[in-house]
């Protein structure tokens, strides 16, 4: 039994109309309740305009969608109403149809129904969301590639594959008068292995830079007071957003801004720099400064001439462990020593920063071909991906070690496991629970 729930699908804003979405069991009673004509007869998807009526009161006059079970998005009864876009219409119409016998949706909950009634895997459920907060045309483009399906399709062979081989060892096992069956198979498993690392080390090389195009990659632009920390940050958002001035320690909290380098969303956090301060307030920013380094995937060191201070020093012994660009600012001013192979220069003051955008797309290593490839795009994914490596490499390890072929069997069955829950198939559904919740309502 599937409750019908029901949520507004559009942003809840004034606009010229809004969609409010229902999907359930008796989806089409509870609407035929509040609406001017009965939907419990109809066969087809159909279209029909009336009205939504609190008994006898018109409420709104609205254009309503009614998809029959299984042809709908969420594979249930489902209905949309387009009513004008005033909130209030749309917390009446609501009301009336909760009234009425619908629950409020939670959070990606129609997803999740289009999921557990086998209308999408889950990697195409995820892609949904990914799909409605995409910030740039190649992360929307991935994700796409995942709702059609070709991501899972990339997945589906490891699954037969090793479905195959575990039957194979099963039959083995159930099967022991075959005395020189088991030598074979202990040489099949190596060798299956063998062919099938390349094929999951690619899935994982290729989630990670999934995950770097869907998500961006945050960025802290690190530098002692007056290196040109907020002119960066300026020159790259092309606007006044950070606060430039050149008394030193003017950035006090860390400004953000985002973006869109070809397609890599950068996240940019100006820090107020790391030095020691005994101005309370500036050594709060000081503080947050540390954290964005912490957080950042890359940082971006600013240094302003090739003689470095104790500042510089501590910065870059602070960053040392990190993904990082070491930037020398300001050559304009000519300061600098002579350029060496592999030294970035930029004038953030007269947006001169080309050499930086080249050296942060060089060094995240996302190149074009990376936009076109259909790739997983998030950490659950590649994580279950990752222990699937894991698993195989220890299915091998276990079988030059002589272990019996059953326990071998065992290892491969986890890895198999591993697979289906990246594709929702396993019997834990519960896990869907947790991945929508990341939705917004209505979706
Ligand atoms: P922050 O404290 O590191 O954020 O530094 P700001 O961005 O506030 O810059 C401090 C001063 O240096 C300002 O007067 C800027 O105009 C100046 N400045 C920043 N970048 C450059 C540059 O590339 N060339 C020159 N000549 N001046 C710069």
């Amino acid at each position: 039994m599937f409750e019908t729930i029901v949520a507004l699908a559009t942003p809840p804003m004034k606009s010229a109309l809004a969609v409010i979405r229902l999907s359930g069991d008796d989806c089409f009673e509870i609407v035929s309740k509040c609406f001017s004509k009965d939907l419990k007869q109809i066969k087809k998807r159909t279209v029909m305009v009336g009205n939504i009526l609190d008994d006898t009161h018109v409420v709104d006059e609205v254009v309503l969608l009614a998809y029959v079970s299984p042809k709908s998005f969420t594979g249930e009864n489902s209905v949309e109403i387009m009513c004008h876009g005033s909130m209030l219409i749309v917390g009446e119409i609501i009301s009336l149809l909760i009234k009425h016998g619908a629950r409020e949706a939670k959070r990606g909950e129609f997803s999740q129904r289009s999921f557990l009634h086998q209308k999408m895997d889950l990697v195409q459920a995820e892609s949904i969301n990914d799909l409605i907060n995409a910030q740039t045309s190649e992360a929307k483009k991935l994700s796409l590639f995942a709702l059609e399906g070709v991501v899972s399709n990339l997945i589906k062979p490891l699954k037969s594959s090793l479905i195959d081989l575990i039957s194979a060892i099963e039959v083995t096992i159930d099967y022991p008068e075959y005395t020189d069956i088991e030598e074979v198979n202990k040489e099949a498993i190596i060798q299956y292995v063998d062919k099938t690392i390349p094929l999951v080390k690619q899935l994982i090389e290729g989630g990670i830079k999934g995950q770097i195009i869907t998500n961006g990659i945050k960025v802290a632009i690190v530098g002692k007071p007056n290196v040109g920390k907020s002119s960066l940050l300026n020159s790259f958002l092309n606007e006044e957003k950070a606060i430039v001035t050149d008394i030193a320690g003017t950035t006090r909290d860390v400004v953000e801004g985002e973006v869109n380098l070809n397609g890599l969303m950068l996240h940019l956090m100006d820090t107020a720099g790391i030095r020691e301060s005994k101005d309370k307030i500036e050594s709060i920013g000081i503080d947050k400064s540390k954290k964005s380094i912490d957080l950042a995937d890359l940082v971006i060191v600013l240094l302003e001439a090739s003689k470095l201070d104790e500042e510089d020093k501590q910065i870059l012994e602070y960053t040392k462990n990190k993904k990082r660009i070491i930037v020398y600012n300001k050559a304009d001013l000519g300061l600098h020593k002579k350029k060496q192979d592999g030294e970035t220069y930029i004038s953030a003051l007269k947006g001169d920063i080309d050499e930086l955008k080249t050296a942060i797309l060089n060094i995240v290593g996302i190149s074009k071909e990376d936009f076109h490839n259909p790739a997983l795009t998030n950490a659950r994914q590649v994580g279950l991906i990752r222990q699937v490596e894991e698993l195989l490499l220890q299915a091998k390890n276990e079988i030059l070690n002589g272990t019996p072929i059953d326990l071998v069997s065992a290892i491969l069955y986890s890895a198999y496991q591993n697979v289906l829950d990246v594709l929702g198939e396993s019997s834990d559904v519960d896990i869907s629970k947790e991945i929508f919740a990341r939705f917004c309502v209505g979706k």
